[in-house]
């Protein structure tokens, strides 16, 4: 059995380990970072040491091994399900009861709320009671990548950990003890931006890492002549506009701007000649044509692409918003 490795987040992991050691946690923390970061495997890591039965996170004793398959007794996680918008009411009422109950094991319980930023006015209300008035030996981790959306009530009951972005030479090490040789590890850790998750995603899944290099190749062949048509197609069979497919269809197009973005970085990169920080390295011919682009066009460039992502999240029509991004982007033309 293998034991939870906590990439990067040396500081905040002490933190969390010496509060603990010195008997002095909080009873409510939130975890903020970007997707991929660490923050629900930091908590699994604080959970096995303070479950395992050698108080050391063994990775041999039966709790220690609950907390690695996520079935620990005394961990309660609420995260939105598939089907619904939020968190909703009905899940901090079921989180109530666990609450109300004993501990299994006879002494700490956790509660980890993933994506804390579902949390609506009625969910979020219902869950500050228990953030008020803290019942015994109970700590709760609330986690989340968008931190402007939580409710300002429930992140000031809280005490705010920031995890930051994991330097590349540590993820690319981390890979190669995932079996990834050493260019790939590097390629992969180079495009995961800090996040040691995102990663190994990209290792594991390499239908993931093809899907992600076809979308940004099709961003940077939007300054070539046939561009808008090839992403006119591509839209048309990737996202369904009706029935349950919508919701998921929306976040793949926010995830679909979002590695444009991420190309479009590498657009500014190229351009001001920090080469070393491309995400995808592997499009450096591409991006050596983009060059001719002036610093005005790549800025009106990045703006276009902030401007969709704000159109998706706001509910705006996701096909239409897609082909008028490509149209728009087609205009620059190299
Ligand atoms: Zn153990």
């Amino acid at each position: 059995m293998s034991k939870i490795k906590v990439i990067g987040h040396e500081a905040i992991r002490n933190f969390l380990l010496n509060s603990w050691q010195r008997q002095a946690l909080s009873h409510a923390y939130l975890l903020l970072g970007p997707e991929g970061i660490g923050k629900f495997t930091l908590v699994k890591d604080f959970a096995a040491h303070l479950f395992c039965e050698q108080q050391s996170a063994c990775g041999q004793c039966s709790a220690c091994q609950q907390v690695l398959r996520d079935n620990h007794p005394d961990i309660w996680l609420v995260e939105r399900q598939s089907d619904k918008q939020d968190i909703t009411i009905e899940q901090i009422r079921q989180l109530h009861d666990f609450i109300s109950l004993k501990s299994l094991s006879g002494d700490w319980r956790l509660v980890v709320i993933n994506g804390a930023h579902f949390l609506n006015t009625e969910s979020g209300n219902a869950l500050l009671k228990s953030l008020e008035e803290p019942a015994d030996k109970v700590i709760f981790f609330l986690l989340s990548a968008e931190p402007k959306k939580i409710l300002a009530t429930i992140s000031s009951r809280c005490q705010v950990l920031k995890l930051s972005f994991v330097p590349t030479s540590e993820i690319a090490k981390f890979l190669q003890g995932h079996g990834a040789h050493a260019e790939q590890a590097g390629e992969l850790a180079q495009l995961s931006g800090g996040r040691p998750g995102t990663a190994l995603n990209l290792l594991v899944q390499p239908e993931e890492f093809t899907h992600q290099l076809d979308q940004a190749r099709l961003f940077l062949n939007l300054f070539n002549s046939n561009g808008f048509i090839q992403a006119t197609r591509y839209f048309e069979t990737e996202f369904k506009e009706a029935g349950t497919e919508l919701m998921t269809s929306r976040e793949q197009a926010l995830r679909l701007v979002n590695i444009w973005r991420t190309v479009a970085r590498d657009l500014w990169c190229y351009k001001l000649n920090l080469k070393k920080y491309l995400r995808y390295q592997a499009f450096e011919a591409e991006l050596e044509k983009t060059s001719q682009l002036s610093l005005k066009q790549l800025w009106r460039i990045s703006h276009l692409l902030q401007e969709a992502s704000r159109r998706l999240a706001a509910n705006a029509h996701i096909r239409l918003t897609l082909e008028w991004l490509a149209y728009s982007l087609g205009q620059f033309k190299v």
